[in-house]
């Protein structure tokens, strides 16, 4: 409640390093971001360390349901408490920092890796009630805001829900983490996924089995394709 206080008083103090800014993140921390505009495997943007592009392993063996899967930038897990994008997502999801979604949504909206006319509606992945209650807010619903403007589409917080409270993916292998979601998504009852071709965003990408579930529940309600897009993403897999 503090935090949230001194963000309301004290806008503009960079969460990176704390000094006093013009944005939630300083200059020189913006500048220290690893930003993936590099060479990415086309179906589920694992950075690949030179081009030609191709597809990386996994998507050869075991595609995805989504597209394309798009992270604007490397979240360095290995570097957490010094990654000043890290503390920033980190502010937002478990510091209650609600006013951080904002500038990571305009940074999202600022590197979007898709076009306008590609996509017929925006989604969040979403939270469980239990989570949504004890978070107060969702914070892929608040980053995904700048996208949808910028692509000038359709955001609908409520497409998607999330039945079960699926335990937290850190700490999970990835097939842990893949059963861990599996059936864990459904279009909400009353919506429409028929025929749209779905931009979903989310906070962090690890495996992308999260995305993966949420792309497979669209996909089986009728939606044409799904995209995702992603803060960051964290390249342990
Ligand atoms: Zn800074
Ligand atoms: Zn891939």
């Amino acid at each position: 409640m503090l935090r949230s206080l001194l963000d309301q008083v004290f806008p503009w103090s960079c969460v990176g390093c704390g000094c006093a800014a013009a944005a939630a993140l300083c200059a020189s921390c913006r500048g220290a971001i690893r930003w993936i505009d590099s060479c990415c495997c086309p179906r589920c943007g694992l950075p690949l360390a030179g081009p030609p592009a191709h597809l990386c392993g996994r998507c050869i063996v075991d595609p995805p349901a989504f597209t394309r899967l798009r992270a604007v930038a490397c979240y360095r897990a290995a570097e957490e408490d010094r990654d000043p994008l890290a503390i920033a997502i980190r502010g937002l999801k478990y510091g209650g920092r609600r006013a951080l979604a904002a500038s990571l949504s305009d940074l999202l909206a600022e590197r979007l890796p898709f076009s306008p006319g590609e996509h017929d509606l925006v989604a969040p992945v979403p939270l469980h009630v239990r989570g949504l209650r004890a978070r107060g807010f969702n914070q892929a619903a608040l980053l995904a805001r700048g996208p949808a403007r910028r692509l000038g589409v359709r955001l609908d917080v409520g497409l998607l829900v999330r039945r079960r409270d699926t335990a937290a993916q850190v700490g999970l292998g990835e097939s842990e983490r893949r059963r861990n979601v599996r059936r864990a998504f459904a279009v909400r009852p009353g919506r429409r996924a028929r025929g749209l071709r779905v931009l979903l965003v989310d906070d962090v990408a690890t495996s992308g089995a999260t995305a993966d579930a949420c792309a497979q529940a669209l996909l089986g309600a009728g939606a044409r394709s799904v995209d995702v897009l992603a803060v960051a993403r964290t390249l342990v897999r």
